[in-house]
């Protein structure tokens, strides 16, 4: 009982009926991976690269960053690590690279992937230093652009990493447009990434950077379920997994709902991930989506959540 214990504690992550459930880690550098691995991460679904590049007038070389990234990869020899290039802008300001201009609502202004198409080079740099990382390890490197629009956006972003010999390019799903129009998305890239926690703040028109909106900065909000559901609904059909690496992830009965909804795989802090692998191998597959249809059915919040629970063990 206790090697059964321990393996649920560490193990990959399956429903009770064995239906995989691949548990990832977000991590901001490799300072964060021995809380990975001690939690028993099987990869890593969201690397937070602009960390690296905060606080600095200058961005961080070439070789400053291929050591910062091939620390990951070879803490997961095999494993998926999926690297989230510069997401700089609105919360996560850069002293290089300005806005231009003053922004009246950075969160709508040139952020993430925008700012990369206006400075193309920090991108291919980042890139650049990226492919030469994973060489000699045999990590499976997953590039993936934050704060992508359109397929424009995803186009672009997919051939920039095809010219750095970057085979697995993916896009996070953050804006309410690219959730809607996921069927044409799935198209142009590898896999897609859903960030809950900017999905949730377009979705519901409330900056998570502000206090006393906390009802709308919820993605158990209905409507915000509808858009993960669209989106995992179209990347199935596509065949292209579809994680989740918001805090939604981290919440052990959102985890099954998303699961129930079609996620393909969960990341999050290292420190959810126990009670997520928990909840998991206590639930099946048919009840994960039980319960994601129950919350899709719910009129609000609280709604949600109690009868996505009266469906779960
Ligand atoms: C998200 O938006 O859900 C996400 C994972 O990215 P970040 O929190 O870094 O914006
Ligand atoms: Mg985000």
């Amino acid at each position: 009982a206790r090697d059964a214990a321990a393996a649920e504690s560490t193990g990959p992550g399956r429903t009770s009926d064995g239906h995989a459930v691949p548990l990832l880690a977000n991590i901001g550098g490799p300072q964060d991976l021995p809380a990975a691995l001690d939690n028993g991460a099987e990869g890593v679904g969201l690397y937070r690269t602009e960390f690296l590049f905060l606080d600095r007038a200058d961005a961080p070389g070439h070789e400053e960053q291929v050591a910062a990234y091939r620390a990951v990869l070879e803490a997961f020899p095999g494993g998926k690590v999926v690297v989230r290039t510069l997401d700089s802008g609105a919360d996560k300001p850069l002293a290089f690279l300005p806005a231009p201009g003053a922004e009246p609502n950075p969160a709508l202004g040139e952020r993430g992937l925008r700012m990369m198409r206006r400075h193309p080079r920090t991108l291919e740099s980042q890139l650049a230093a990226l492919a030469e990382a994973q060489r000699g390890t045999d990590a499976q490197l997953h590039v993936m652009a934050p704060m992508v629009t359109d397929v424009e956006d995803a186009e672009w972003f997919a051939a920039a990493a095809a010219t750095a010999g970057i085979e697995h390019a993916g896009i996070m799903i953050e804006v309410p447009a690219a959730a809607l129009r996921a069927r044409h998305l799935a198209r142009s890239v590898d896999f897609f990434s859903i960030g809950t926690n900017d999905l949730t703040q377009y979705t519901c028109a409330a900056d998570r950077e502000v206090g006393g909106l906390s009802r709308f900065q919820d993605p158990w909000q209905p409507a915000v379920l509808e858009l993960v559901a669209a989106t995992a609904t179209a990347a199935q059909q596509a065949g292209r997994p579809c994680g989740v690496c918001g805090e939604a992830a981290a919440d052990p009965v959102l985890a099954c709902v998303l699961v129930g909804l079609g996620v393909t795989t969960l990341s999050m802090g290292a420190t959810a991930l126990p009670m997520v692998r928990a909840a998991l191998a206590r639930t099946s597959l048919a009840q994960c989506r039980e319960a994601a249809q129950a919350a899709l059915e719910a009129r609000t919040v609280a709604e949600a959540v109690s009868s996505a629970r009266s469906h779960l063990p």
